[in-house]
């Protein structure tokens, strides 16, 4: 059954291809030959088949181990740089219609606060998170075709995009909403939206569709192949991730990459993104009732696995987990991270209780002053950069670009760019500080003379109050 060109989702998340590659990798997790040769084909940089990663997965050598979270790490900085991407989730509405197990916001759930945001609140939510300064948000809504309707997020997106406050903008939206319509796709690509992002879940069919019983979601096949249907829409940018915990970690890692594969075999282009949050307590829900829960080594396992499997993907942790965690994270291979989020509804804003429309707990509290400084300390730079998506390299364009390594030339001079309007405009002393200390020495990492002037120039009229340069 199993084919990767093929637009049916049991056809290319083959329950049986899954099933085969974890026996292959159980059977060859010892076989030094193999592992070797898999190492070598990583180290190349052009990525692994979901049969090569789930036998490294399932080899438990730690030598092996260690040489494979450096690898991971080499792989990053070779195609990202040392630079990490900042942005912020907003929760327009927790309506929602479906039963999901594993979620607060499961249509049953009677006692948790319901509400949506008007067009007002969510300019005082976005204005909340410009004066952190954020410049990219991912925006979080249940399923609810009459409260929270595609026109809905469709104004939500308008007013956002047309908030000017202070020298505050919010320059991309992402979107993680319920699997939809092409022709919703295109109307939210229509509206300029970033990366279009939707977790999976889990890839085991049945499982799904006991963690789904009801509602539009239970649709296993409607909601895989989704990022189909949005590239079909005109979104080259999607985002794929699984819930950890749900289901085998195993299963997880070969139904994900698979995915991927199917995505570049049909599209050309593979997911700008793969996330990967682990179930968090949250109203009514106990993460230890779910029996697939993963430790932390083996959560850093897969992040340096999925980073040599697909190389030149985005990968994004949230405030899901503690600084601890994330700290690691960074280190295997991790490009994007949320800072000083809210998973409740108004959550920015809202002095009394947001705890009580809120998704699941929050381990990373810290304010974004504090996760930027703790990023430069760790030597990374951190980057509010928008740049790519608005100049058209989105898709296969900035795959191009990030394969060729060219990225490194406008990457990093707008990442140097959007830190310093950061730094002048929300950082503390100290935050400010280091921040221009470490774009001095930045500076020199950009190999191309002429980028090089032209960067310091618009630094020097950033310094002067001048706003959103970039290459
Ligand atoms: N309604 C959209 C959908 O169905 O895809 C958006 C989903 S929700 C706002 C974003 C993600 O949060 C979900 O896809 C799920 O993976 C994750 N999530 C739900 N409950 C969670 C929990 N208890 N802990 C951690 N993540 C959770």
């Amino acid at each position: 059954m199993y084919n990767v060109k093929s637009m049916k989702a049991e056809e290319f998340i083959d329950h049986g291809e899954i099933m085969d590659t974890l026996a292959y990798a159980e059977a060859n997790k010892n076989n030094a030959e193999l592992l070797d040769a898999i190492m070598a084909k990583a180290e190349l940089r052009k990525g692994l088949s979901h049969r090569e990663a789930s036998v490294l997965l399932a080899c438990e050598d730690k030598e092996r181990q260690e040489k494979l979270f450096r690898l991971a790490e080499q792989i990053k900085k070779d195609f990202y740089g040392n630079r990490i991407v900042l942005f912020a989730p907003l929760y327009l509405s927790n309506y929602c219609i479906n039963h999901c197990v594993y979620c607060p916001y499961h249509a049953t759930n009677k006692h948790i606060g319901r509400k949506k945001l008007t067009q007002e609140e969510v300019r005082r939510e976005v204005i909340a998170l410009q004066d952190m300064g954020h410049k990219r948000l991912a925006l979080e809504a249940g399923e609810d075709p009459i409260n929270n309707p595609i026109e809905y997020i469709l104004d939500c997106i308008k007013t956002i995009y047309s908030i000017k406050h202070k020298n505050g903008a919010i320059r991309r939206v992402n979107v993680n909403i319920a699997a939809t319509t092409v022709e919703n796709y295109r109307k939210l690509k229509e509206a300029g939206i970033g990366t279009y992002i939707l977790f999976q879940e889990t890839y085991h069919k049945e499982s799904y569709e006991q963690l789904h019983p009801k509602g539009p979601k239970h649709n296993y096949a409607y909601h895989t192949e989704a990022m189909d249907r949005a590239m079909e829409g005109g979104i080259d940018d999607v985002g794929l991730g699984v819930l950890f915990g749900l289901e085998r970690y195993k299963y997880e890692l070969a139904g994900l990459l698979m995915h991927a594969e199917h995505l570049e075999a049909v599209h050309g282009v593979g997911p700008h993104t793969i996330s990967v949050p682990r179930i968090k307590r949250a109203d009514d829900i106990d993460p230890s009732v779910f029996d697939n829960g993963i430790d932390d080594d083996i959560f850093a396992k897969i992040i340096a696995i999925i980073r040599i499997a697909v190389p030149y993907t985005g990968m994004i942790i949230s405030t899901r987990e503690s600084q601890k965690v994330r700290e690691r994270a960074l280190h295997l291979g991790i490009s994007q991270i949320s800072g000083a989020s809210r998973t409740s509804v108004g959550g920015y804003t809202e002095e009394e209780r947001p705890e009580d429309t809120q998704q699941f707990d929050v381990s990373d509290q810290r304010t974004l002053d504090e996760v930027i400084k703790w990023l430069m300390e760790l030597g990374f730079l951190p980057s509010f950069c928008t740049a790519c998506y608005r100049e058209g390299r989105t898709g296969d364009r900035f795959m191009e670009l990030c394969k060729s390594k060219q990225i490194q030339n406008c990457c990093h001079p707008n990442a140097l760019m959007t830190l310093k309007e950061y730094l002048v405009d929300y950082a503390s002393a100290p935050t400010r500080a280091l921040g221009e200390e470490l774009i001095q020495k930045e500076l020199l990492n950009i190999t191309k003379a002429k980028v090089r002037e032209v960067c310091k120039q618009h630094l020097s009229h950033i310094e002067q109050g001048e706003r959103d340069f970039r290459f």
